[in-house]
């Protein structure tokens, strides 16, 4: 006999608290399943998180949100990657696209054909190679269309810049309008029944509220994952040195670059992420490596434009709780653990994991077997994207502070030892089929991060060099045609959705 799940409370009203409430409000639509949502008038939310990756896009698809409508309301921009300023000794930069870089030849991957024409001197770069970095470059956009014309069309793919606060504000107007019940109070104390689960909340306002299912999204400090459950944290900060960032707003000079920058600097890295109204920037440091001092005159020194608020020093520890899901409570978004924010990730991981919720999703029975196989998967999400961070860092050769030295001696988890070697071998790169970063991606670190496979596919030896030469160029040229007839990005979000 089904015993239906009858409610759900979300805790927290961030962007993690929000997005919830907004897909569970959409899925659950038809079922009667009760949700709502506590927030805290008293509590802060983080503010910050507002460089995205591609599932941005699906994310605002499966909860019936019209794209242009959000970007106008949540004064969004668009992104097509990141720019990567001065990660290696020799400074310079190089740029990761979303979307596929190049056409695969007769079956053979594009990047093992490409190492041919680079190992025989004919190389064209790499990165022209990709539809979105070349709209980037170009500073380019447009949405891409129901039915491609063409093989760029087809391949770019993009993101979104987004202010933290209004996408907050956004969601949670739909998700009032979907049926979300909303509470204004503060946890003061969560009740567990005698087996270990979580079974009501008491308010400090006063007043209690009891569900048979809870999404602790109360941020940094995990109330009931962490507070109450006692669900212990895997620390990764051996693997990842930073462990604090000081962020500022600042007025945007120009149109808005539809790409994020991050600068690699003395002991750390900054962002600068364009919106249409503001530009949002971040020191992220190591606090063993840099004070609070020396880090705020770094991210002063360094931004543009007029400053629009007082810098801010948000501390942070990189990991992720050991059981994500435990008993009758699924930990989401900074509650559930974090990794610093070097390639945008942690609003994927918040969608992630509840598309797994989604398709484990529990009835009153909470099976063990359904738990520990969603642990499991969204367990792998978290792994690959720690090891695609420490990547970015362990293969850096500046050695010109104490923090970059240190980075050359940074622990590397054998699951990315063994990728560095597989891809240094013959440019392999082993992945599962639904992970984020794509084989593009991780040929993208590595190559501008000047790192080349010894060999190519043996069997590409029956392609001519001139050939496959020629054809790349011909193909990079078609790219960049295409590329110039698209309208400026500044130009797009004017005639589209300014907000
Ligand atoms: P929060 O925003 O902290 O929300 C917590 C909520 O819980 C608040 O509403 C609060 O009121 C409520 N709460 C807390 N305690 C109680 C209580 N006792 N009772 C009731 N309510 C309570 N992510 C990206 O995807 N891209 C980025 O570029 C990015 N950059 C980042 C940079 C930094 C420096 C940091 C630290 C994070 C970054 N993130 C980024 C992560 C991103 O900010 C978060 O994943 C996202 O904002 C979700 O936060 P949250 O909702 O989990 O927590």
């Amino acid at each position: 006999m089904q015993k239906t799940l009858q409610s759900i409370c979300i805790v927290g009203g961030g962007t993690a608290g929000w997005m919830a409430a907004c897909l569970l409000g959409s899925t659950l639509k038809g079922s009667r399943i009760e949700i709502s949502l506590i927030e805290s008038p008293d509590i802060d939310t983080i503010g910050v998180g507002e460089s995205t990756v591609p599932s941005i896009i699906d994310f605002i698809r499966a909860c019936h949100i019209d794209l242009k409508e959000f970007v106008k309301a949540t004064s969004a921009s668009f992104k097509l990657g990141i720019r990567f300023d001065d990660w290696l000794a020799r400074k310079g930069n190089y740029f990761h696209p979303f979307g596929r870089i190049g056409q695969d030849i007769n079956g053979f991957d594009f990047y093992q054909a490409w190492l041919k024409t680079q190992q025989q001197g004919q190389p064209t770069p790499w990165v022209e190679h990709a539809p979105s970095a070349v709209m980037a470059e170009n500073e380019r956009f447009v949405l891409r269309p129901q039915q491609a014309k063409n093989w760029v069309e087809h391949s770019f793919a993009h993101a979104l810049h987004l202010d933290a606060l209004q996408v907050a504000r956004y969601l949670r107007k739909l998700a009032l309008k979907r049926g979300v019940k909303r509470y204004e109070a503060s946890v003061s104390k969560v009740i567990l029944d005698p087996n270990g689960h979580v079974n009501s909340l008491e308010f400090s306002e006063g007043g209690t509220l009891a569900a048979g299912f809870f999404i602790d999204c109360t941020g940094f400090s995990s109330l009931l994952s962490q507070g109450a459950l006692e669900v212990s944290y895997e620390d990764w900060s051996a693997y990842l040195p930073c462990d604090r960032a000081v962020t500022v707003q600042t007025e945007n000079q120009g149109a808005p670059l539809p790409y994020t920058i991050a600068s690699a600097k003395e002991s750390g890295w900054m962002w600068h992420i364009p919106l249409q109204h503001r530009s949002g920037n971040g020191y992220v440091f190591s606090s063993a490596h840099c004070s609070d001092d020396t880090a705020r005159r770094t991210l002063l020194d360094s931004v543009k434009g007029k400053l629009l608020n007082e810098p801010r020093f948000i501390p942070f520890s990189t990991g992720k709780r050991r059981k994500i899901w435990h008993n009758n409570c699924l930990a989401l978004g900074l509650a559930a653990g974090f990794i610093e924010p070097l390639e945008s990730t942690a609003i994927h991981l918040v969608y992630k994991t509840l598309i797994y919720f989604i398709q484990h999703f529990p009835d009153r029975d909470i099976d063990e077997h359904n738990i520990q196989a969603f642990n499991e998967k969204i367990d792998a999400d978290y792994r690959e994207i720690r090891d695609f961070i420490i990547l970015h860092y362990c293969i850096s050769d500046r050695a010109d502070s104490n923090f970059w030295h240190d980075c050359q001696d940074i622990p590397v988890p054998d699951s990315l030892r063994e990728k560095i070697n597989a891809f240094k071998y013959r440019g392999q790169i082993m992945h599962r089929a639904d992970q984020l970063f794509t084989r593009d991606s991780w040929c993208s670190i590595f190559e501008g991060m000047q790192i080349r496979p010894n060999k190519y596919h043996p069997l590409l030896d029956s392609f001519s060099a001139e050939g496959l030469a020629k054809m790349m160029t011909d193909s990079a040229n078609n790219t960049r045609n295409i590329v110039m007839q698209m309208p400026k990005h500044g130009d797009f979000i004017q005639q589209n959705c300014a907000s």
